[in-house]
């Protein structure tokens, strides 16, 4: 039987794993990391690069390189690099692609399925683009799972006979989820679930730059439709602060040039904590508003809860730690690796799905973390006002489930009904987000009150299915979201593939080589110029190893080149160790 991977598709980073012997465990990628940047980039001969030289490449030639897409998933957002344009589905199935090369090299056989996961409060839209991804990459999703359930899970694993409540705090990249969670029996079930999807590190990082800028009376917004480079180098600065801040007081920033480049004499500012949490003060207190609502769904307090774990890479900040032991009434603990907790969960996932006997004995039971319903109107004195929004299944309810709500027709021989379907939580549908709408038709002629059943089915990946029937005639009809361009048809699918398929994909085997190019190439410009020419020495030769194609002479330049870098790359790794 063909194995199951499990994987987490970040804002930033991504990592796939997979079950040895009855533990799970991430898998390197072809420079060796278990986190890999969710980067793509097209470099000057058209080829396309994934991940860590990406990354690199993303500061010297911002323009040519795109991250962040999986906050525009499930919206009809494109992006032009290069001669190619892309849409955030195509650039997270390069990103998944590469993942599946990494898992195939490293288990030596070719992997076909998948679980991936998704913050728990994305909606429909951006999980049906996720399941896409997976099926252009060359993935049957087997199970789309919530970020912070999957974090439960890997904790949960070991720990099924132990009987408490947790709050899986998950702050990643890009999103916000908090989610409580119960252990009993064997048993994982997340008893509530809130989040904000735009809220996350990179936020942390583009308040900080914003910040910087001020400081130089310079207006972000401008700078970066002006300056594109400078921003990149300013925002790689600033990220690199913020990481050290994690640890230590205060980080040196050098203010690029409007053409990004460091000149000797760039101005230097001093980041500290203090200047960090102030750029950071009005995101951190969105915090709040979710862990209220998950809290209040779960119907517990503060002294109910038996434990507090952080999941993803910003949790690392100090003040995230602060507002989440205050708003939680519980310092955090926990064993996992918050950048890897939530692929060890999905890799978990997928061993529950191949069967693995380690794990025989776990159940998990989630929830639906928002409210969805459809549009009525209401008899307000003696008209008809219509706006209404009406939840048929409520937050919070245990998934798979469906549900049904009977409406009737609002005046004699009406034979068409239009339902909208919203989610959210709001009273009025105006402030709720439409996810689609049906037309139902064939309506029998007769007095008003034609009774039209809606029933909506939530599955286990989170995917809503809007079924009607006319009660009279029996007639069904099925809703199917094409609002954002998801749901894509087989024959899109198809021509997704067909275009993915004229990319060329820079080889697996060169990673390593091109990465390190691309990070010298970065290093370069920052160094000053002493340093400048002898890395310029090192780079040559490699270059001139590379042309030669002599294996040890590459390896050798490789290893010197590598040797210098390590030693005057002051940018923090991707993979943090503690
Ligand atoms: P994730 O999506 O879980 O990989 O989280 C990525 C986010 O975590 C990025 O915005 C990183 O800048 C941020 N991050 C990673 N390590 C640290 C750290 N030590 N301190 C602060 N933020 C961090």
């Amino acid at each position: 039987m063909s194995k199951t991977v499990g994987i987490d598709l970040g804002t930033t980073n991504s990592a796939v794993g997979t079950m040895v012997d009855g533990t799970p465990r991430l898998i390197p990628n072809a420079i060796g990391k278990y986190l890999t940047p969710s980067v793509i980039g097209i470099d000057e001969s058209g080829e396309v690069l994934v991940g860590n030289a990406a990354k690199e490449y993303q500061t010297l030639q911002p323009t040519r390189c795109v991250s962040g897409f999986k906050r525009r998933m499930g919206t009809d957002w494109k992006c032009k690099i290069g001669n190619h344009t892309f849409s955030a589905i195509e650039l997270s199935s390069l990103v998944l692609g590469s993942l599946k090369a990494d898992a195939e090299s490293h288990l030596n056989t070719e992997i076909h399925k998948a679980v991936i996961t998704v913050p728990a409060y994305f909606n429909n839209d951006q999980r049906q683009a996720t399941i896409e991804a997976g099926k252009i990459a060359g993935f049957q999703v087997e199970r789309i799972i919530n970020e912070p359930t999957a974090a439960a899970l890997a904790y949960g694993v070991h720990e099924t006979d132990t009987e408490k409540t947790i709050a899986v705090f998950d702050l990643g990249g890009g999103t916000f989820d908090i989610s409580i969670v119960d252990f009993f029996e064997g048993a994982i079930e997340v008893r509530s679930s809130a989040g904000e999807a735009i809220l996350g590190g990179e936020d942390f990082t583009r308040a900080l730059a914003m910040a910087v800028l001020k400081e130089h009376s310079i207006i972000y917004e401008h700078a970066e439709v002006k300056s594109p480079k400078m921003v990149a180098r300013l925002i790689r600065q600033c990220e690199n602060a913020k990481v050290a801040l994690s640890k230590s007081n205060s980080f040196d920033i050098y203010i690029p040039d409007s053409n990004g480049d460091l000149a000797p004499e760039a101005k230097k500012f001093t980041v500290d904590r203090s200047i960090l949490n102030e750029a950071c003060k009005p995101i951190l207190s969105r915090i709040a508003i979710p862990i209220r609502r998950a809290m209040g769904d779960a119907k517990l307090n503060h002294q109910d809860l038996d434990q507090v774990i952080l999941v993803g890479g910003a949790t690392r900040m100090p003040s995230v730690v602060d507002i989440a032991s205050t708003l939680l009434g519980h310092p955090p603990s926990g064993s996992i690796n918050p950048d890897e907790v939530v692929a060890l969960g999905a890799v978990v996932q997928a061993g529950l799905i191949d069967q693995d006997q380690a794990l025989d004995e776990v159940v998990v039971v989630d929830v639906a973390p928002f409210s969805l319903g459809v549009e009525i109107a209401k008899e307000i004195g003696d008209t008809q006002v219509s706006g209404y929004y009406l939840p048929i299944i409520n937050r919070n309810t245990v998934i798979p489930t469906s549900r049904s709500h009977t409406v009737g027709t609002m005046v004699p021989n009406q034979q068409q009904l239009q339902i909208s379907v919203f989610q959210g939580e709001s009273r009025m549908v105006k402030d709720n987000l439409l996810l689609g709408e049906l037309l139902v038709d064939g309506i029998p002629l007769g007095p008003a009150g034609q009774q039209v059943e809606i029933r909506f089915t939530y599955d286990n990946n989170g995917i809503l299915e809007v079924e009607t029937t006319v009660t009279e005639t029996n007639k069904q009809a099925k809703l199917v979201i094409t609002k954002s361009g998801s749901n894509l048809s087989d024959s899109a699918i198809k021509k997704a593939l067909a275009s993915m398929a004229k990319l060329k994909i820079h080889p697996r085997e060169q990673a390593e080589n091109k990465f390190l190019m691309k990070r010298a190439e970065r290093l370069f410009q920052e160094l000053p110029l002493g340093l400048r020419r002898d890395l310029e020495i090192y780079l040559d030769s490699f270059e001139s190893a590379m042309e030669s194609r002599d294996a040890q002479q590459i390896s050798g330049t490789r290893q010197q080149l590598s040797l210098f870098l390590s030693a005057h790359d002051c940018s923090l790794n991707d993979d943090n160790i503690d």
